[in-house]
């Protein structure tokens, strides 16, 4: 096993070996752009580490002999006093973790070779310079000490010197700081920075490899459902500087805009500063085109690069590099990170521009990113108080209160408050807070810094460098213009234009949302623009797609719209939603029937408008499959509570009130109350024991589809039977509706070809799926009851009380109430399809649990071979580009 790759080795393929950055530098030296030489350990050298405490035993001597390599390319050696040759030590994943883990730069620098770093620069300053932050970093990363120990000592000596900046600091200054740095090293961390550059090379690879496990970096893996056990790469890279003097620089360059997707010149410069100075927002920089006058050689280079990456990635590429005297280097290039509407649009001008087909075109969006774009939006037609204006960092509409630090944010939030995290500038320890808060303001930093890139990761609204606004965070407020900003004013933040208001703004919904309405066509405008994007993505995704989409809906409304939103049928109507309200008061009667006599009129009664209900549903639907599911809940979730119906009663007899009909409640209550409701008296077994109840619905979905028959509609039902578990109880309930098919269809003179199947959501259904095949025309997976059933976990509760535990430990990484879980619950599913169809070839096969509305679950069905997925209307969108992308 090879544990070390010369950057001339490795290509973009091997990510997962040699993370992200390694993979990408090596593409680029093997597209002979000017890569800083360098070589890469692997994740599976970092694996062994982790788990072992210990380097794989062949590490040592793979890195010497790569070592020995670069020293000869570069023509210096690693630390040598009067001619130094030094790297970086950089981390780098499989996925990109912006911020996440470490990296030290300025390896090789000691007491003896900062000496040779002056004269081989000429530059004493900045030889002391890159030894103060060499120790800085070093302590604080590999060493552990407090960073805030040697950000007091650098201001201490600003203040002894009564400057401001750092770059005002002569070498004296530092030479002094470098010594106290020491200090701090030797009393904080118990032994002195090493001065041999091989340890400390090891010792910042032994960081980088512990770093993947930071809490910092575990908490944003989960966040974005990276895997943990991936490991990080390190990159050994010989180093270049952006800080030897004015016609040095560091930037940041995207080939397009990440937010629009329009093509231009757009990233970040920062003259005379060194790498990370401008992904941490500390100064602020300037416009990229701005370099063109600064250095035109180097401008004209990098756009020329920057087409290269562009048609060789086919993709958005963002850039970072460094110019040290007049010549440009890339330290690292990625597929970039963009906004949600950016990956459309941006996947449709890349078809245009023919380097992608549509197949292709529908790997570069996903449903997550449609999902996004169907959030609301500020009302541009509002009143609304400007506060300022920043630059638009990752898009959408978010109100909340202000908050100035990450712990008020988890705070308030944890509380239900919703807040907006107002910071000058964030840094990976705002993490928490930025999970927590609405949306994210600071006033430092352009689109690359750390609060744009890690908000537009996790999809959360971001205005950034908003300049005017000064924030004190001490104080926990903001001023601008005179105004002042409290700790819980509300404030909004318009992440697609930057803008900052006072006060709440009233939103309205997405453009994407009201195409999909119809309400909107595409056209030329920006919103437009976006729109004819998703238009053309739809329909790529529709015509590839094999899966069919329908509705979770129960009234006409939600129909309608589901229709509209491309839904090809309704999968699932809860026929107890037709039940509540006013209604609630006849199933009570139901329920309390002591007669043949009471039950058949309280069933009677129903029926009409059960009836009502269908026609309204099938009318809405004509043409296209609605999926009725008999009553599935248990009768108690109808009643009062026992609690409260118990403490009425009491009253009342103390008052001596007597009431006879909340008598015979509470003693109904009483008598259905059960220790498991969600494992008793549901589903089909109502239907067994409840005379009547399911005839009067089958007969009401009969006489339904006749009228509409008869008023030339095209209605298309289908029976569903709940929580069956052997295929007796779904024959007994079939020869009942049956035989009141029949007699609706003797009746009505129409011939209704009605269907009849059932929901496969007990394991014991899944398992005697062949049987059960026998009785069913149709199998509607329910994988909510499924899930619980398989797992044990109750569905309503363990959300609330162990889950986060359970995700914390990483036993799984995404609740299987929200996404189908492939080994269990999957398998189950897998195999009562198969089972299914090899009783009845022609069965048709669904899911209508809410895994149907889900990405991931949506490919899974579409791998077993469902025929069809159903989803909460607002999720049909989002299904049928997954179903699309699952199939091409
Ligand atoms: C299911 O169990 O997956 C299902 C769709 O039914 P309900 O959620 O109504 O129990
Ligand atoms: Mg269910």
């Amino acid at each position: 096993q090879k544990f070390v790759y010369d950057f001339t080795e490795g290509n973009r393929d091997l990510k997962g070996l040699l993370g992200g950055k390694g993979a990408n530098l090596a593409e680029m030296t093997n597209l002979g752009l000017p890569v800083p030489p360098g070589f890469t350990i692997t994740t599976e050298a970092c694996k062994v580490y982790l788990d072992s405490g210990e380097e794989p035993a062949a590490l040592r001597d793979e890195v010497s002999s790569h070592l020995d390599a670069l020293e000869k390319t570069m023509g210096k050696q690693l630390g040598q006093a009067d001619n130094p040759l030094l790297v970086s030590v950089r981390s780098g994943a499989k996925f990109s973790m912006p911020g996440m883990m470490d990296t030290v730069l300025n390896i090789g620098l000691s007491d003896a070779s900062v000496v040779g770093l002056a004269k081989q620069a000429g530059e004493e300053r900045f030889a002391w310079d890159s030894y103060r932050r060499l120790i800085q970093m070093f302590g604080k990363t590999v060493l552990g000490v407090d960073g805030e120990l040697f950000e007091e000592a650098l201001e201490d000596a600003k203040a002894a010197k009564k400057v401001t900046v750092d770059t005002d600091l002569d070498a004296a200054d530092l030479k002094k700081l470098v010594k106290q740095f020491k200090k701090i090293v030797s009393r904080e961390a118990g032994r002195d920075f090493p001065q041999d550059p091989r340890e400390q090379m090891d010792l910042a690879i032994h960081a980088v490899f512990d770093s993947w496990n930071t809490d910092r970096a575990k908490l944003y893996r989960r966040q974005e459902r990276i895997p943990g056990d991936l490991g990080t790469a390190v990159n050994v890279c010989s180093m270049v500087f952006g800080n030897l003097g004015p016609d040095s620089g560091t930037g940041v360059a995207f080939t397009r805009d990440p937010a629009s997707g329009h093509q231009g010149v757009y990233g970040d410069y920062l003259q005379n500063a060194q790498g990370e100075d401008v992904v941490a927002g500390i100064r602020n920089t300037v416009a990229l085109a701005d370099l063109e006058s600064i250095d035109k050689k180097s401008y004209d280079q990098l756009m020329q690069i920057m087409e290269t990456l562009e048609t060789h990635y086919k993709d958005l590429c963002d850039i970072e590099f460094t110019i040290e005297r007049g010549q440009l280097w890339m330290l690292q290039t990625r597929v970039g990170k963009r906004t949600a509407g950016a990956a459309f649009r941006i996947a449709t001008q890349l078809v245009d521009q023919g380097l992608i087909d549509e197949a292709e075109a529908l790997q570069r969006v996903n449903g997550a990113q449609l999902a996004q774009l169907m959030f609301p939006r500020f009302d541009d037609q509002a009143k609304t108080e400007l506060l300022g204006r920043g630059i638009a960092a990752s898009p959408g509409a978010a109100v909340g209160k202000a908050v100035f630090d990450s712990y008020t944010a988890v705070k308030w939030s944890r509380s239900g408050e919703k807040v907006i995290l107002i910071r000058r500038e964030t840094n990976p320890d705002d993490l928490d807070g930025m999970i927590a808060a609405e949306g994210i303001l600071t006033s430092r930093g352009g689109k690359t810094s750390h609060a744009a890139v890690v908000a537009r990761g996790m999809g959360k609204t971001c205005v950034c460098g908003a300049e005017e606004l000064e924030v004190d965070t001490k104080r926990r407020r903001l001023t601008v213009n005179g105004t002042v900003i409290e700790e819980g004013d509300v404030v909004s933040i318009d992440g697609s234009t930057g803008k900052v208001y006072l006060g709440e703004v009233p939103v309205v919904p997405s453009p994407v949302v009201e195409y999909f309405e119809g309400r909107m066509h595409a056209g030329a405008d920006d919103a437009n623009e976006l729109v004819a994007a998703v238009h053309r993505i739809m329909a790529y995704a529709d015509r590839v797609r094999r899966l069919r989409v329908r509705a979770n809906a129960d009234n006409a409304e939600d129909a309608l719209r589901a229709r509209r939103f491309g839904a090809q049928g309704i999968g699932l109507c809860r026929t107890e939603h037709m039940f509540l309200g006013e209604r609630r008061e006849m199933v009570e009667k139901l329920i309390l029937a002591d007669t043949d006599d009471e039950r058949e009129h309280a069933l009677h009664a129903l029926l009409p408008l059960q009836k009502k209900d269908f026609i309204e549903l099938f009318e809405a639907m004509d043409g296209l499959p609605v999926t009725v599911r008999l009553l599935d809940p248990p009768l108690h979730e109808f009643l009062p509570d026992i609690t409260e119906l118990s403490v009425r009663v009491a009253l009342a007899e103390a008052r001596k009130d007597h009431n006879e009909n909340d008598l015979r409640l509470l003693q109904a209550v009483h008598k259905l109350h059960e220790q498991n409701p969600m494992l008793g008296l549901r589903g089909v077994r109502l239907g067994l024991v409840i005379p009547g109840l399911f005839a009067m619905q089958v007969r009401a979905i009969a006489e339904a589809a006749a009228e509409r028959k008869n008023a030339k509609g095209d209605p298309r039902p289908e029976i569903m039977i709940p929580l069956v578990g052997t295929v007796q109880e779904l024959e007994i309930v079939r020869e009942e509706a049956d035989r009141v098919i029949a007699e609706v269809q003797a009746a009505t003179g129409t011939d209704l070809r009605l269907t009849i199947g059932t929901m496969i959501e007990l394991p014991r259904a899944a398992l005697t799926a062949g049987q059960i095949a026998e009785a069913a025309e149709f199998f509607s997976f329910g994988t909510n009851d499924l899930t619980q059933t398989v797992w044990g976990f109750s569905r309503d509760d363990v959300e609330a009380s162990f889950f986060t535990a359970y995700l914390e430990k990483g036993i799984f990484g995404v609740s299987p109430f929200e996404t189908i879980d492939r080994d269990g619950v999957g398998a189950l599913v897998r195999s009562a399809v198969e089972a299914g169809r090899a009783t009845r070839p022609g069965l048709k096969l669904g899911v209508c649990g809410e895994h149907g509305g889900d990405p991931e679950s949506v490919h899974f069905f579409h791998e077993v071979g469902l025929d069809y997925v159903s989803c909460s209307p607002f999720r049909i969108p989002v299904a049928r580009l997954e179903a699309g992308r699952a199939a091409s």
